[in-house]
């Protein structure tokens, strides 16, 4: 039996090859192999039964009927890889009998994939639907009765498994059109929500001329409330609107105060006067009749009479003047009082502003607001996990630019850096004064490349533009250093080494940004 000499089968299978000139491939040496041993002979490639199986498929989609064409192409190719792909893919057109009767419905064919998906592909993909159409609903407000009602037909439909596909379909096309409306309708709502905070900003900064500081903090407010809208931005506003609004209502409260104050005391004032110059001119009007009387007089008896009068006139003008010395002496004093109170309000005022947010020169936020900020920021690293990076920068040579063309001109150059900034920057980015010439930028879900590649496009950015002293064209660069905040790090220890990597650009020569 073939078993038992196996060597001398496979002796004659080679002989055998070679006198029939046959190429020594496996398919050909097992064949002659089989035939001398006298096992039955299988083919390497079971053509015939899977012509049969690929014959016997149900054609009943547009998928079904593709596969088909490529697992033929793949049994005449005897490619098992090819058969078993178009099998694999054949399996997934295979649909529910109620819904495969509808595939050819006009509705579907604009979405084969889902009309022909599985029953299980299909109630997940109906699910992510809803889940869609639930997270867009607070997008488009509440106020539309009409429109929530059908916002819940469609979650309930698209939940149910049960649900026919053109009946979906139907719901989702009658949702697609509101929706449509309701997103014009938000975009214009916003545009005129913006216009309207503009319009409330420039009322503000007009009603406040006379005080240099909410002039500073309207002109801030301004800029934040340019589009794009963000909201960071938005939430820069609220805290810039709370600061003005603060220091607004005191100043009114003040200033009120000031003024009914002055107002009590002009009236009694007047009045007081009134009373004067009326007792006065009685007192007037009694001497010139006493010195009539006098000259009349022909005895002792008729003098009695007339200086009893003239002492009693005068009594009553001594008594006068003295109540009104004494009234004017009280008035002295609460106006002395006033001016302490108002003393004092204006420095509770001075508290308050150093309450405030932001840097009155500059409108980026002061230190208290950079605290704020960093530990907003801080807080969204540790939630989020991306990364934020501090950059601390520094107006070169700053001394000689005060030095030369004055104080103002200094002011004006930080207020030129500040604008700058907020223009080239991103409206999630923050800027906070950080000292005299001296900011810090807080730059969120940016890594240490980036943050440096941000603060070189702001420093070229700044060689560019120049701002004017008189009519003299004055430029301003700065270095800056830039640290990534590490997990773990406190916000002032990733501010000290960008201040660190600040020191070593200037002494590299100044005017560049490097990574700390
Ligand atoms: P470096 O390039 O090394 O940074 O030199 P610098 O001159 O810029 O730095 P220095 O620290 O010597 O000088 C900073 C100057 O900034 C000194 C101070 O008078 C001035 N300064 C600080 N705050 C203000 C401000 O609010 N307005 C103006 N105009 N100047 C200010
Ligand atoms: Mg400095
Ligand atoms: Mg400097």
């Amino acid at each position: 039996m073939t078993e038992n000499r196996p060597f001398e089968v496979a002796r004659e299978t080679l002989k055998q090859l070679s006198v029939k000139k046959l190429v020594p491939t496996p398919v050909n040496y097992q064949a002659i192999y089989s035939e001398i041993a006298g096992i039955p002979i299988v083919p390497d490639f079971p053509d015939g039964p899977l012509r049969q199986i690929a014959q016997a498929l149900p054609l009943k989609n547009p998928g079904q009927q593709k596969q088909k064409g490529l697992l033929d192409s793949a049994i005449g190719q005897r490619n098992w890889q090819g058969v078993e792909s178009a099998l694999l893919a054949y399996a997934g057109f295979i649909m529910p009998s109620a819904t495969s009767a509808n595939s050819q419905d006009a509705a579907l064919t604009c979405a084969p994939a889902l009309s022909t998906a599985s029953p299980g592909l299909t109630a997940e993909f109906m699910g992510q639907i809803a889940r869609l159409v639930e997270n867009a609903l607070p997008a488009l407000g509440s106020d539309d009765a009409r429109f929530a009602a059908q916002v819940g037909e469609l979650l309930t439909a698209l939940r149910d498994p049960a649900t026919e596909l053109t009946a979906a379909k139907t719901l989702l096309a009658n949702f697609s059109h509101r929706l449509s409306f309701a997103a014009e309708d938000q975009a214009e709502v916003k545009k005129t929500l913006l216009k309207l905070l503009q319009l409330i900003v420039q009322n503000m900064g007009e009603l406040s001329l006379d005080d240099g500081w909410l002039k500073g903090q309207t002109e801030a407010l301004r800029t934040a409330a340019a589009p794009p809208l963000t909201l960071r931005r938005l939430d820069d506003v609220e805290r810039l609107l709370k600061d003005v609004l603060f220091k607004q209502k005191d100043a009114k409260g003040r200033a009120m105060e000031a003024q009914d104050e002055l107002r009590k005391m002009l009236a009694a004032f007047i009045e007081r006067l009134s009373l004067m110059t009326a007792s006065s001119s009685g007192y007037h009007g009694k001497m010139e009749e006493s010195v009539r009387l006098m000259a009349q007089a022909r005895s002792l008896e008729d003098i009695a009479p007339v200086l009893k009068e003239v002492i009693g006139a005068t009594r009553l003008m001594t008594a006068e003047a003295l109540a009104v010395r004494d009234e004017l002496q009280t008035m002295r004093e609460k106006t002395q009082a006033t001016d302490a109170e108002l003393s004092k309000l204006h420095q509770e005022l001075d508290r308050v502003s150093a309450q405030a947010l932001h840097d009155h020169l500059t409108g980026a936020l002061n230190r208290k607001g950079l605290d704020e900020a960093l530990s907003r920021e801080l807080s969204s690293l540790r939630r989020k996990g991306s990364p934020l990076c501090v950059s601390l920068l520094d107006i070169d040579n700053f001394k000689k630019l005060n030095d030369s063309k004055g104080h103002a001109t200094g002011d004006v150059a930080l207020a030129h850096l500040a604008q700058v900034a907020r223009e080239c920057m991103r409206p999630q980015d923050t800027l906070a004064r950080y000292g005299g010439e001296e900011f810090v930028l807080l730059l969120p879900d940016t890594p240490l490349e980036q943050g440096i590649a941000a603060m070189t496009r702001l420093q070229r950015e700044l060689s560019k533009r120049f701002f004017l002293a008189g009519t003299e064209k004055v430029l301003i660069t700065f270095s800056a250093g830039v640290a990534q905040v590490a997990p773990d790090e406190a916000g002032d220890a990733a501010i000290k080494r960008a201040d660190q990597a600040m020191y070593l650009a200037k002494r590299a020569g100044k005017n560049r940004v490097l990574g700390g």
